[in-house]
């Protein structure tokens, strides 16, 4: 639609329909709703651990006792949706805890979705998190530290999604950024009698400096280098589309853009381009940033944080995955 054609003052007064708040509603082109959000949560072993994570108040690591009862807190407010990550005992440089039959992800889908069956759970696919480099695939040593090798890689993430849905994860989400990993987990689910099992890629994931306080929660930061070889460059638009599209050749169900209030760009254009099913990842920093201004009382928490997510939605995000999950339920619900 052209606006130039809709009319002119004094005939058109935009302010007519902002007179109540019930006018205001009806004309209300964007709706946040607790069934489009996902709150991630990071799992370790042990018993009775909260530790919390210094610059991510009001998130934890936890053990398997206490990450049921944080999942049956957010699905009791009424999210449909956790995404789990794994902090494993050990770390090595294959990254066998990733796709342990007994590894610490692996134990928490089979706890989650036996206590509760309703509470859709997805597992975020990666090997950083269990790679003694930190890195998110397999490394070949060399004079500058290393190189990331892609195709070895993806066997080990085809088999960490495969063990994922073997205890029962409704959706994988690989997070790797390695080339071909959507179409090498397709083909491992279905080999495997997981054809029914969505993939929610993490198709345009930049290499964001917004992921810091991550780091700390997921104990993943890499012992060298960075992660510039395979997560995006922040300038490029028009490459986060071709990897989309990449993805959703490959067979991805759900296409995620992260991080998120940075680039509403990209969610807009990967939607209006694909209309595919879209999440964005309100990332850590993103959440960090909020609560920090807030505790010193410099911006309203819950305002912030409703806009923010409201405008994620108006640029096309389907999903959104928001640290915020739980005080977001508790705030649409009132
Ligand atoms: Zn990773």
């Amino acid at each position: 639609m052209n606006a130039k054609l809709v009319g002119q003052f004094p005939a058109l007064r935009p302010r007519r329909l902002r007179q109540s708040p019930a006018l205001r509603r009806l004309v209300c082109e964007t709706r946040l709703s607790v069934e489009q959000l996902v709150l991630p949560l990071f799992v370790r072993s042990g018993k009775k651990i909260r530790n919390p994570i210094g610059a991510m108040p009001g998130v934890f690591q936890l053990s398997l006792d206490e990450l049921l009862q944080e999942a049956e807190k957010a699905y009791q407010l009424g999210v449909p949706a956790v995404l789990l990550f794994g902090i494993p005992s050990k770390k090595d440089e294959r990254a066998s805890g990733a796709y342990a039959r007994n590894g610490i992800v692996q134990q928490a889908v089979r706890l989650l979705k036996r206590e509760l069956p309703d509470l859709l759970v997805i597992t975020d696919v990666c090997l950083c998190e269990y790679m003694s480099h930190g890195h998110c695939g397999i490394v070949h040593a060399d004079q500058r530290g290393g190189k990331l090798l892609n195709d070895p890689s993806l066997k080990l993430l085809a088999r960490t999604a495969t063990s994922h849905a073997e205890a029962g994860a409704d959706i994988v989400a690989p997070s790797d950024m390695m080339d071909g990993r959507v179409r090498a987990i397709r083909s491992a689910l279905d080999a495997a009698g997981f054809s029914d099992t969505p993939i929610m890629s993490y198709a345009a994931k930049f290499a964001s400096a917004f992921y810091g306080p991550f780091r700390e929660a997921a104990e993943s930061t890499p012992k060298f280098g960075d992660r510039r070889s395979y997560q995006m460059d922040a300038a490029n638009a028009n490459e986060a589309l071709r990897e989309v599209a990449l993805d959703i050749q490959e067979g991805a169900d759900i296409v995620m853009v992260k991080p998120a209030l940075a680039y509403l760009d990209i969610i807009h254009r990967v939607k209006t381009e694909f209309g595919h099913p879209t999440a964005a990842y309100a990332v850590s920093a993103e959440y960090s940033m909020v609560k920090a201004a807030a505790a010193k009382g410099w911006i309203d928490e819950r305002a912030v944080t409703m806009e923010s997510l409201l405008a994620m939605r108006r640029a096309g995000a389907d999903i959104i995955i928001t640290y915020a999950a739980m005080d977001v339920a508790r705030w649409l619900g009132k």
